[in-house]
């Protein structure tokens, strides 16, 4: 799981996100939805590791990865997570099978292990037949899928997503969506998927956090937002799918 409480985040005097808390339990899929600037790649930077909060308590499973009242501050590596960003960011001069690989060899993995993980997360995400292919030679929802890949190569505790479909066209946005849910019900991983996309946060997700000026404005499943939006902001971002 991931629980996140009284989470906030200054750059100096600027506060961009000011006390956020949610959970996400294990198995979820939840969105964090909102417009251009609410916080949503702050917070998730923060339960990533590659911003260090401010304020506020992150835990992922049962261990406390932020707690600057504590000094407490896990450096990313040591969180267990895995994470798709909107640009893929996968290595050039580097096969499929490499670039998935990587994340493994800088921790040092036995030869063998990292073969047979590989192979899994390859087959995971249907790419096993395009190993030994540069990223120049896939299409950018292949790409996607070899981060996807990589992303899940460690078996990590929980998966974190942002934009990560913002640079596929729409045919392959519907697609990959679909793929991103079957592999993370495969995994059965508690994922944190930003998007400021409304119809991408409501068909996919199991929750939805509907984020605004860096507060919650309401957390619930897609039929809840729908139905009972607890104000104007909600009714109106989340009827703008429909
Ligand atoms: P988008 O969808 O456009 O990425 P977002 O909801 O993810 O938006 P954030 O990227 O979290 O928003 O940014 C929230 C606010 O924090 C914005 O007003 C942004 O300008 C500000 N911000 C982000 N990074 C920094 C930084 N390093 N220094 C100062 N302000 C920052």
């Amino acid at each position: 799981s991931i629980q996140v409480q009284n989470l906030c985040k200054a750059y100096g005097a600027l506060t961009v996100v000011p006390d956020v808390s949610f959970d996400v339990h294990e198995g979820e899929f939840i969105s964090l939805l909102g417009p251009s600037g609410c916080g949503k790649t702050t917070t998730l930077r923060c339960i990533a590791g590659l911003e260090e909060s401010s304020g506020g308590v992150i835990r992922i499973g049962d261990k406390v990865v932020s707690d600057p009242a504590r000094g407490i501050s896990v450096p990313s590596h040591g969180r267990d997570i895995g994470m798709v960003f909107q640009s893929y960011a996968i290595w050039p001069h580097m096969t499929v099978a490499e670039n998935v690989a990587f994340p493994l060899r800088t921790r040092n993995a036995p030869k063998a292990r990292i073969a047979e993980q590989v192979d899994r997360a390859l087959s995971a995400v249907e790419l096993a037949h395009l190993r030994d292919r540069y990223p120049s030679e896939l299409s950018g929802g292949q790409q996607q899928r070899v981060a996807l890949a990589r992303a899940i190569v460690g078996r990590p505790s929980i998966l974190l997503f942002d934009e990560p479909l913002s640079n596929l066209d729409a045919k392959l946005r519907e697609s990959t969506r679909t793929e991103i849910r079957r592999i993370q019900k495969q995994l059965n991983v508690p994922s944190l998927y930003v998007t400021h996309d409304q119809e991408e946060a409501l068909s996919m997700s199991d929750r939805v956090i509907v984020m605004d000026k860096g507060q919650i404005q309401q957390i619930g499943t897609p039929q809840e937002l729908y139905r009972a939006p607890v104000n104007r902001f909600v009714a109106d971002f989340v009827g703008k799918a429909s």
